[in-house]
């Protein structure tokens, strides 16, 4: 089943093309890395299946439904931006407590969500803290269950890792590794050995077009070299 449709999307600011013409399809279930240097559109791309940039032209549904119709319903659309916009003076579990609440979620859904999240991303000794007051790796992790609180069935997480010690690298993991298999991610990352752990294949961007969609099998035993293959960088290093 398709859950996400992406059909020509276009999306300029002002002369620079950031994306042109994508089409792309994600199954239910599917787990795919979005690749590209800097610049090659990955978080317009992601942007523009969250619902919160619009395309310039084409059409991007999830689950049928427009993205910015799709963030609101529970269980569906799970989205970790590349900065994430938290209320330096909220606490981490008043903006938990803000998401559920927006995603309709009762107290008792609230909190079964809550336990769990706190468990996974070891966020125990956050809760209480402001959201300005958090090092950069755990307003990291708490904008990671922010996307999390109405168990999304698509995850779309850019650049997840940034900012977190390798132990919280490991904890995500395996979070993201622990979800239903029907869950679907789309994660853009720069650290591709990471990224190649908990996806099936890779979506690879250059310069705004879709360059390959290959998976990590066929893009060798090093999927970083794969990568850079692939973007025709391998030579050049
Ligand atoms: P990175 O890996 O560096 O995060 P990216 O692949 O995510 O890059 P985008 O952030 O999607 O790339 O940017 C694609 C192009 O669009 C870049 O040239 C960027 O400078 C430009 N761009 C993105 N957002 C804006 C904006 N709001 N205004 C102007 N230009 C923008």
């Amino acid at each position: 089943m398709t859950l996400v449709s992406a059909r020509s999307l276009t999306r300029s600011f002002g002369s620079l093309k950031a994306l042109v013409n994508i089409d792309f399809e994600l199954l239910a279930g599917e787990r795919v890395a979005l690749l590209g240097p800097n610049g090659a559109g990955k978080t317009t791309l992601l942007s523009l299946i969250a619902g919160t940039l619009a395309a310039d032209e084409g059409q991007v549904t999830v689950a049928n439904l427009k993205p910015e119709v799709a963030r609101t319903r529970p269980g569906l659309l799970g989205w970790l931006p590349e900065r994430a916009p938290l209320n330096p003076d909220l606490t981490v579990l008043e903006h938990l407590r803000l998401a559920a609440a927006f995603l309709g979620l009762g107290p008792e859904k609230t909190q079964e969500r809550l336990d769990f999240l706190i468990e996974a991303l070891n966020l125990g000794t956050k809760l209480k803290r402001l959201a300005g007051q958090l090092s950069l790796g755990s307003r990291r992790q708490a904008a990671l269950a922010i996307a999390l609180v109405g168990e999304p069935r698509l995850l779309i997480l850019d650049e997840p890792t940034i900012s977190l010690d390798p132990g919280e690298v490991a904890r995500l993991r395996n979070l993201l590794l622990s979800l239903p298999k029907d869950v679907s991610f789309l994660i853009s990352s720069h650290v591709i050995a990471e990224a190649a752990k908990v996806t099936e294949k890779a979506l690879i961007l250059d310069g705004g077009r879709l360059l390959a969609q290959k998976t990590w099998a066929e893009l060798g035993p090093d999927p970083e070299e794969g990568f850079l293959k692939e973007i025709g960088q391998l030579e050049t290093l």
